[in-house]
């Protein structure tokens, strides 16, 4: 199983360019797509959701065209919205249920089996009789989880899901995608670097449009090591710093303001090297800082 972005373009009436070109190859798995705000990911997701039209470009899932054979996608997407509406009164198994026959499972009994069973990978079994009104932001996520999974589909988009949820939350929502990721595609887009850290072995960095970086994790930030540098400097600085040097990031760290800076060699005296994680990668790359680069060889 395989997705093949290529080449897609969107750009809309008020003039703004949303996706530029994008190539992208998604295998079996998890794979990321990390951008900030704005970077065009939920337009690249709502096209392959087929909700909404390209101009130009191309995407295939194997043998289905993404594009032009919308019905045959829908029959094997599953779709978590940035905005999940919900019915708010309704229990969560009644509205699964509703889902279900949506999705074409007529049969009562077999209805039944699928969504008992949905409820219990998503963990909801305990809370399948309140409405979802009452659910925590994690619940409905594993909610949206639940009905995406519906019909057994081969590619899965999840658009933003960790957005506000709190740490164990999250875990938990993580626990859950990583269990599904095993045998479909499943595209997980996020603004939230340790989403695509924890869970993806594939990934993409998007920004304005454009991917940046596409390949495994870790093999992205290889090039980076020994070229990223740690410094803790006081607050008045850090505007002189910013002038002087590539700064990639800075935390608060007890107080301090720790600097990371991309160079080839020591920036100077008093700053130490630290090994480089996805955060430098994403934040040098989104900043201009790198080149585009591609994992396997082929830049986009
Ligand atoms: P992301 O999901 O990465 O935040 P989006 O795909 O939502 O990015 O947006 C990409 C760009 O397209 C942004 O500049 C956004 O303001 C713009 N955009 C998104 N939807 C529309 C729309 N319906 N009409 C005009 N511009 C849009």
């Amino acid at each position: 199983m395989q997705l093949e972005i290529e080449k897609l373009s969107k750009r809309y009436s008020n003039g703004t360019q949303a996706l530029d070109n994008i190539s992208l190859s998604v295998p079996q798995g998890m794979f990321g797509l990390l951008g900030p705000n704005g970077a065009g990911k939920s337009t690249l997701m709502r096209t392959l959701a087929t909700l909404q039209e390209a101009d130009s470009g191309s995407a295939r899932l194997d043998d289905i065209d993404v594009l032009r054979q919308k019905d045959e996608v829908r029959k094997h997407l599953g779709y978590l919205p940035q905005e999940f509406g919900l019915y708010p009164k309704v229990a969560a198994e009644t509205l699964l249920s509703h889902f279900a026959q949506l999705k074409g499972v007529e049969n009562a009994k077999e209805r039944r089996d699928v969504v008992q069973a949905l409820l219990r990978q998503t963990n909801l079994w305990d809370h399948r009789k309140k409405p979802l009104a009452s659910y925590s932001g994690g619940m409905k996520q594993r909610f949206g989880i639940a009905q995406a999974l519906l019909g057994n589909p081969r590619l899965i988009i999840v658009d933003e899901p960790t957005a506000g949820l709190d740490p164990e939350e999250r875990i938990r929502f993580h626990n859950l995608l990583s269990a599904i990721g095993e045998n479909v595609v499943v595209i997980l887009s996020t603004h939230i670097v340790s989403d695509v850290s924890d869970l993806c072995r594939q990934m993409a960095i998007i920004h304005q449009g454009r991917v940046l970086a596409a390949g495994n994790p870790t093999e992205l930030v290889t090039p980076l090591n020994g070229r990223v540098w740690r410094k803790a400097i006081a607050g008045s600085e850090i505007a002189g710093y910013q002038q002087r040097f590539k700064v990639i990031s800075m935390h608060l760290f007890g107080g301090r303001n720790v600097l990371h800076v991309l160079q080839d060699d020591l920036p100077e005296a008093g700053f130490e090297p630290v090994m480089p994680d996805l955060e430098d990668l994403y934040f040098a790359t989104i900043k201009g800082f790198t080149s585009p680069t591609s994992a396997s060889g082929a830049a986009n």
